[in-house]
């Protein structure tokens, strides 16, 4: 039987592109897949702070220019074509291509990533990257001296408020019910912050700016029905993220809340798969991390082949 690659990558944000760098300067028989533009979510960035090498930043689209550029230096093949489907089940791994046909690999990485959820009311997505974020880890620093709001009540909205307070002088939490999902040792921290305000039992209905960016925020009490409107310079949609594993047999590999488990060398439950970056199950979700996470994936599985010859 002809196997098409010895690796094949899926995905082609940093994570994707990093574990491509590695394999074709390690001359692998490798290529990457991708069903757009590569880049993944750092396209949607404005702007990257906090990735090392660039002290005074850069956008996300420069970013991943460059790390496009830099793999395919190393003459890594990237092919856009979306997959539809696999089969993890043997030792010589199917992708199912939409064009029609399959590639069979020894080794795969999946490096799918993931998307934050949406709250879909209008100028959500006109205000995207102006004032509208989905990462307070990453734009916290852009809003100092500022007021900001931020939505969800799980885990992440609430540790990032916290974090928030760091930079803006007030952080409103809105949140649709009268109890946060959070774990209790958070919500602790936030309740005794003073720079935080939470409204309760409350849904954002539009977010509103001008051409400087988001001036503010329209919502509306769920118990009530009352309308308020608050003025605001920045909303974060903390409201949970997705997995992009529409293309994954999930019944193939463990997960969790689909999401896929691996272990410290980046193995998945299947021997000879791999996984990095924000398709992975974790706590936090960074390009910085997800390019060290596909360096080991990428490694792991140059090891891996290695062991078969
Ligand atoms: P999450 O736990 O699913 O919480 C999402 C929050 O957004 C919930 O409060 C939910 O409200 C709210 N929400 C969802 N859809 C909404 C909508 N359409 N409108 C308004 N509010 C909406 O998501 P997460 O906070 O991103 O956490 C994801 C996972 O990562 C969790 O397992 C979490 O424990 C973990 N995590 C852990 C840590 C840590 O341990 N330090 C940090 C971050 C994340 P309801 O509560 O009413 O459903």
């Amino acid at each position: 039987m002809t196997i098409d690659h010895e690796l094949i990558i899926v995905g082609g944000g940093p994570a994707g592109l990093t574990a491509g760098l590695y394999a074709a300067r390690a001359k692998l028989d490798v290529v990457l897949l991708e069903k757009g533009a590569t880049g993944g979510q750092v396209l949607n960035t404005d702007w990257v702070d906090n990735y090392p090498g660039f002290p005074d930043g850069l956008s996300g689209f420069d970013l991943a220019d460059k790390m496009t550029a830099q793999a395919k230096r190393f003459e890594l093949e990237i092919k856009q074509t979306p997959i539809i489907g696999m089969d993890l089940k043997h030792d010589i791994k199917t992708l199912h291509l939409e064009e029609g046909g399959t590639l069979t690999c020894k080794t795969l990485i999946l490096a799918t990533g993931a998307r934050p959820n949406h709250i879909d009311i209008p100028g959500e997505a006109e205000f995207a990257a102006r004032g509208v974020s989905y990462c307070a880890t990453c734009d916290a620093p852009f809003y100092r001296g500022r007021t900001v709001a931020v939505i969800g009540g799980g885990n992440t909205a609430i540790q990032e408020a916290g974090h928030l307070t760091k930079f803006a002088d007030k952080v409103y939490v809105i949140h649709r019910r009268d109890e946060l999902r959070a774990t209790k040792i958070l919500q602790e921290k936030v309740f005794a912050n003073n720079k935080i305000e939470f409204i309760w039992d409350t849904i954002p209905t539009a977010i509103t700016g001008d051409n400087t960016g988001v001036t503010g925020i329209e919502l509306k009490n769920v118990k009530t029905d009352t309308a308020s409107k608050l003025a605001v310079e920045g909303v974060f949609v903390l409201i949970g993220i997705q997995p992009n594993n529409e293309m994954i047999p999930l019944d193939q590999l463990e997960t969790e809340n689909g999401f896929i488990i691996t272990d410290k060398e980046m193995l998945t439950s299947v021997p000879g798969v791999f996984a990095a970056g924000d398709l992975i199950s974790k706590n936090f979700r960074q390009i910085a991390n997800a390019v060290g996470e596909a360096t080991t994936a990428c490694l792991s599985a140059e090891h891996y082949l290695a062991h078969l010859k």
